[in-house]
């Protein structure tokens, strides 16, 4: 045991929504060994979803981003060491070398090293006005430049393109989305949503590109110059200038890789988010679990997912593993409309509207023969609910009651 035999120590690398939902869980369930979180950011943990939304707005404060202040640290008795990246894991000497050259000794480690922004692979993508968005530097980077009259072109139409789209043409920026595949969020939902959402945006001003590749990026040869023009496989140019880059997630799965456990699309953990080592569990973004309801393993990027297994780590930490089931769930809000998701779509064979695609509400059901297996709804939470408890139970619903607005969806949900 380390430091002293009295006082076990357990480390979180990662400070993000998982790392923080694994010390503060270990507290609730008793543990009174010493927390360690170790993260690369300054910044104390802090949620990401506001990121591309309400803090890119300005209309929320950083204060409002945290999910623990120091005072809240302090008092549940966590460290936090940020700033400092771990180097590497000695599963012999059970240490972390960390980048300033120190170590520190574990008995237990939590690997939450989430994702980091897939970079663009093309000349000038290094240039200072081309920007991912997975900080909150990042952020700050993309304000500084976020005038009015400024002209933004986000690539990648998946939820951070979309979400930034939304947030910079409401604040006077004309702004161009180019996707390369035929439709936006193609990789999430089905045709009909990706079209809404299309029209939506192109409603809102948004000039929006699908189906187009990207040839070369136009740039004077200093060093400093900016990205000015963007080429495109269709011959035409856009003026720029700045470029944000939403083109999808690498699981930081490099530590874990090298220290010999076993990695495959994310660290490869079992449902009660066990590594191939016994002393190392690993949560969220950077995992890839077996998920009971969709029948396969995953790695997913969702705040409900690193909330839920941080959760099971804390407790397979304490000796007390529990199986965690989990219905995947997310959220995206663009301009007046929040989408909400449960399930995965994939393999559905039959689709059911409920309301008016047109009357920007209204709730999409995937059934598989005659289950329902996901839910897409914009902009009717209640609807949502009922449908996180459908989908959960895979319920066999009649598809003309689900399309009736004058059935109530709870009637719906067959009796325990
Ligand atoms: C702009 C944006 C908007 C989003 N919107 C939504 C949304 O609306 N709904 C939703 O469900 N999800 C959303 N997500 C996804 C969600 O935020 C992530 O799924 C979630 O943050 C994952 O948490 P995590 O702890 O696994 O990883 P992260 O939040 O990525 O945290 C990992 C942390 O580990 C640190 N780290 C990595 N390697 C090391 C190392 N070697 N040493 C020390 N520290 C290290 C990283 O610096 C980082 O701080 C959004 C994400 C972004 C970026």
């Amino acid at each position: 045991m380390s430091e002293s035999a009295a006082t076990p120590v357990y480390v979180v690398i990662g400070g993000g929504q998982a790392g923080a939902e694994i010390a503060s869980e270990l507290r609730k369930l008793g543990f009174a060994g010493r927390v360690i979180i170790v993260g690369e950011e300054t910044a104390l943990p802090y949620k990401r979803p506001p990121l591309s939304k309400a803090y890119l707005a300005g209309s929320v404060s950083a204060d409002s981003l945290y999910m623990m202040q120091q005072p809240a640290l302090d008092k549940a008795g966590i460290e936090y060491r940020g700033g400092v990246r771990v180097e590497q894991i000695d599963r012999e000497a059970k240490q972390l070398k960390l980048i300033d050259g120190s170590r520190l000794a574990y008995d237990k480690l939590a690997l939450a090293t989430g994702g980091r922004a897939r970079e663009l692979k093309i000349p000038g993508a290094d240039r200072p006005n081309v920007l991912a968005l997975r900080t909150i530097e990042d952020v700050e980077r993309i304000r500084a430049r976020a005038q009015a009259g400024q002209r933004a072109v986000i690539i990648g139409g998946g939820f951070i393109g979309l979400e930034v789209a939304a947030t910079l043409v409401k604040q006077g920026l004309a702004v161009t989305v180019l996707e390369g595949l035929p439709r936006v969020l193609a990789r999430v939902t089905v045709p009909e949503i990706s079209a809404f959402f299309e029209r939506v945006h192109r409603e809102a001003g948004v000039d929006l590109r699908t189906g187009v590749q990207i040839t070369s990026f136009e740039f004077e040869a200093h060093p400093d110059s900016a990205v000015t023009h963007i080429h495109l496989s269709d011959h035409s140019r856009i003026d720029a200038d700045f470029i944000v880059v939403g083109i999808g997630v690498i699981p930081n799965t490099e530590l874990a890789e090298t220290a010999g456990l076993v990695v495959d699309n994310g660290i490869v953990v079992d449902d009660c988010t066990r590594t191939s080592d016994p002393d190392i569990v690993a949560a969220g973004d950077c995992t890839n679990h077996p998920n009971e309801f969709l029948g396969r393993r995953v790695r997913l990027e969702s705040v409900q997912n690193a909330m839920e297994q941080g959760r099971a780590a804390a407790r397979t930490l304490m000796g007390k593993p529990e199986s965690y089931k989990m219905v995947p769930w997310f959220w995206s809000d663009q301009y007046e409309l929040k989408l909400q998701m449960v399930g995965i779509s994939t393999g559905y064979d039959q689709l059911v509207i409920r309301g008016d695609l047109a009357s920007r509400s209204f709730a999409a059901f995937y059934l598989h023969d005659g289950a329902l297996i996901a839910a897409d709804t914009v902009s009717r939470p209640l609807d949502f609910m009922i449908a996180k408890k459908l989908v959960g139970l895979r319920a066999h619903v009649d598809a003309a009651q689900l399309a009736d607005e004058s059935v109530a969806l709870k009637t719906l949900v067959p009796a325990a």
